[in-house]
C-alpha cells in the first residue's frame, strides 16, 4: 500500500469525502479544522459512511472499511496536518476573505513541493492565492456532490500555476478513483455549472410559460436525457444519432437553430421567487421540506448504485 499523506483542510461535508476518497486509494489521510467538536464528527461520520458503504457493497478501493477509517486521523494543529503531507486539499467554506487567509498560513508553513488545490465551487486560484510564495502549487480541484459517487473533478489552474502541478492532480485524482477535466484557463462558474445553468434556464422558462408541470419537466431529464448522459456525452450523442457529428450536423444544424431562435430567451429571467413558489407548492405533497434529508439519502444510494454499475462499464 502507499504510504503516502495527504491534508485535508476543513472537515465537513467535501472534506469527509475527500478523506474518505484518499484514504480508499491508500493514502494516509490528515484531517485539520477549527470547529471545536467538528474533527470528533468528522472522525465518526466517515468511518460509519465507510461501514454503511461496506455492508452496502458500495466501499471503493483497497482494505476493509475499518483498515480504511484507520487511515484517516483528525488534528487541531494545521502544521501537524501539513507534516509530510505532499497534496492539501482546502474544503474550508466558500468565501473569499477565509480561503485567502487559509491559503496564506498555508504558503507559510508548507514546502516548495506541496501542492495547494482548493476545492471551491467559484472561486478561482487567482483569486486566492496570487502573490503567495508557492503560487505556482495552487489550483482550483472542484468536486461534484457527493464526491464518493460522483467522480469529476474539475481542475482549473491559475495563469500561474504550473503545468507540472496541473498534470500531477490529474493523475492523483485518476489514482483515487476519479475522473479528472482540465479547464485550459479560469472562467466564471467553471464548466459543469454552465452546463447545469443553461439547463435550468429552459426548465424554467418551459415551467414559467406552462409548457410543463415541474415533475414532467424533471421526468425529462432523469428519465431521457439523464440516462443517455451518464453513459455518452452531448457531443457523442450527436456522432451516434447520425453517421457521425458531421452528418449530425449537416441534418440538423437548421432545425436546431429554428427552435432556439422561437424558443430560447436571451437572457432568462431566473431563479425568480413567484416562480420557485409556485414549484415548491406543487411538491407540497411529494416533497416538502421536511422530506429532502430523506431525499438526499435516497439520491446518495442510487448515485451508489450507479457509479457501480458505471465501474462496469
Ligand atoms: P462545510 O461547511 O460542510 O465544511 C466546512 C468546514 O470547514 C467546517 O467543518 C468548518 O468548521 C471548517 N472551517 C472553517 N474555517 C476553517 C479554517 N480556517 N480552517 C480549517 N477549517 C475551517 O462546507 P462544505 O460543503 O464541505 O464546502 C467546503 C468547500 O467545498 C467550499 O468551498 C464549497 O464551495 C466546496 N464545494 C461544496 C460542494 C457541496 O455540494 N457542498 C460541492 C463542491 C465543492
Amino acid at each position: 500500500p502507499i504510504q503516502r499523506k495527504v491534508a485535508i483542510i476543513g472537515s465537513g461535508l467535501i472534506g469527509q469525502n475527500w478523506a474518505m476518497l484518499f484514504a480508499s486509494a491508500g493514502y494516509q489521510t490528515s484531517m485539520y479544522d477549527v470547529e471545536p467538536g467538528q474533527l470528533q464528527r468528522a472522525l465518526e461520520g466517515t468511518r460509519n459512511q465507510l461501514t454503511k458503504y461496506e455492508q452496502k457493497g458500495f466501499l471503493k478501493g483497497t482494505g476493509t472499511a475499518e483498515e480504511q477509517a484507520e487511515r484517516i486521523s483528525g488534528t487541531g494543529s494545521l502544521q501537524e496536518c501539513l507534516n509530510g503531507a505532499f497534496y492539501v486539499q482546502e474544503c474550508v467554506p466558500e468565501n473569499l476573505e477565509l480561503k485567502q487567509k487559509v491559503f496564506r498560513e498555508l504558503d507559510a508553513l508548507v514546502g516548495n513541493d506541496v501542492i495547494l488545490a482548493s476545492s471551491s465551487s467559484c472561486l478561482c486560484a487567482s483569486m486566492i492565492a496570487d502573490g503567495l510564495a508557492h503560487m505556482q502549487n495552487v489550483l482550483v480541484a472542484h468536486p461534484i456532490n457527493p464526491p464518493y459517487f460522483v467522480p469529476l473533478v474539475e481542475i482549473v489552474p491559475a495563469p500561474f500555476t504550473s503545468p507540472d502541478v496541473v498534470v500531477k492532480v490529474r493523475d492523483l485524482m485518476k489514482a483515487i478513483g476519479q475522473a479528472p477535466i482540465t479547464l485550459q484557463r479560469e472562467c466564471l462558474g467553471f464548466a459543469l455549472n454552465r452546463i447545469q445553468y443553461a439547463c435550468i434556464n429552459e426548465c424554467w422558462n418551459m415551467y414559467k410559460t406552462g409548457l410543463l408541470s415541474a415533475a414532467d419537466i424533471d421526468s425529462l431529464c432523469t428519465n431521457g436525457l439523464g440516462m443517455r448522459y451518464a453513459f455518452i456525452g452531448p457531443l457523442e450523442t450527436m456522432h451516434l444519432n447520425a453517421n457521425g457529428i458531421k452528418d449530425y450536423c449537416e441534418r440538423y444544424a437548421q432545425g436546431a437553430v429554428r427552435v432556439q431562435e422561437e424558443t430560447f430567451h436571451q437572457i432568462p429571467v431566473l431563479y425568480d421567487t413567484p416562480t420557485a413558489e409556485k414549484i415548491q407548492d406543487d411538491w407540497a405533497i411529494s416533497l416538502p421540506l421536511q422530506k429532502l434529508p430523506e431525499r438526499r439519502a435516497w439520491r446518495d444510494n442510487m448515485l451508489a448504485k450507479l457509479s457501480k454499475l458505471k465501474s462496469d462499464e
